[in-house]
């Protein structure tokens, strides 16, 4: 059995670090369902103070990371300061990255590499377009992002992978998949990951969803056989990411 994945990802929220302290206030006075592995990833100047407030049975992510250990690389974090501060997680591939950073399959796939040789768990995010979607190519594109991890990881430890599905039209839009659509396109991963990897693989890899997500949505996605979880944006930063984690509870 898979457990249960809630991520939050702040992306570039908040600004200030008060704002930061109530969100971690709320989370660590909050009744958590000890059965779901809860990771919340904010901005990279919040992560070390982050890590020392939040209680510990919350793990914090990191949003990106570079492939290189250290040089001359201005701006970028490496896989290597992370896990020596501490941190366990790192999101890459987020669709925001690929679009506004330019961020390919094959830059992708060499983080996810990078990061899982220094140590980290990788949070990879795949998803289509909505003018993919209606052109049928969710598939197709899903098992071509993939198939760069696949190829760069081999018979790397998929235990320290994640696989986010977020199609980008549900991205912030409001437009959540349906639970329908997300157990279609979850079930269609694993059976890649079965065919690409292997079946082991593809029976024990956590498939979490995101785009949308909210305290109202989320139950009846938990209820879809192949989604382990979520990514949640937006409402990872408001009180009711509490009831997202507790989804299955
Ligand atoms: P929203 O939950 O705001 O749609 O964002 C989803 C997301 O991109 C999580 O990584």
């Amino acid at each position: 059995t898979r457990q249960f994945f809630v991520g939050g990802n702040f992306k570039l929220n908040p600004i200030t670090l008060d704002a930061k302290s109530s969100l971690i206030d709320g989370l660590n006075n909050a009744q958590l369902d000890p059965s779901t592995e809860a990771v919340i990833a904010p901005p990279a100047i919040y992560l070390i103070p982050v890590k020392q407030t939040l209680r510990k049975d919350i793990k914090v992510a990191a949003q990106n990371a570079y492939f290189k250990e250290s040089g001359a690389f201005t701006g970028e974090v490496s896989p290597k300061q992370l896990v020596d501060a501490g941190i366990p997680y790192v999101i890459l591939g987020h669709s925001e990255r690929r679009t506004l950073f330019h961020e390919d399959s094959a830059l992708v796939a060499t983080k996810t590499r990078a990061a899982i040789d220094a140590g980290l768990s990788v949070i990879f995010c795949i998803g289509e377009t909505l003018s993919q979607r209606e052109a049928n190519e969710t598939d197709k594109v899903c098992q071509e992002q993939l198939q760069a991890a696949v190829d760069i990881l081999k018979e790397a430890d998929w235990s320290k992978v994640v696989i986010a599905y977020e199609p980008v039209w549900a991205i912030g839009t409001g437009k959540v998949a349906t639970s329908a659509q997300a157990q279609e396109a979850h079930a269609d991963i694993r059976t890649f990951l079965g065919k690409a990897v292997s079946p082991a693989v593809a029976e024990s890899t956590r498939i979490i969803y995101g785009g949308s997500v909210t305290a109202s949505n989320c139950k009846e996605l938990a209820t879809q056989k192949d989604v382990d979880g979520f990514l949640v944006g937006g409402a990872s930063l408001k009180p009711e990411f509490v009831d997202i984690i507790n989804a299955r509870k």
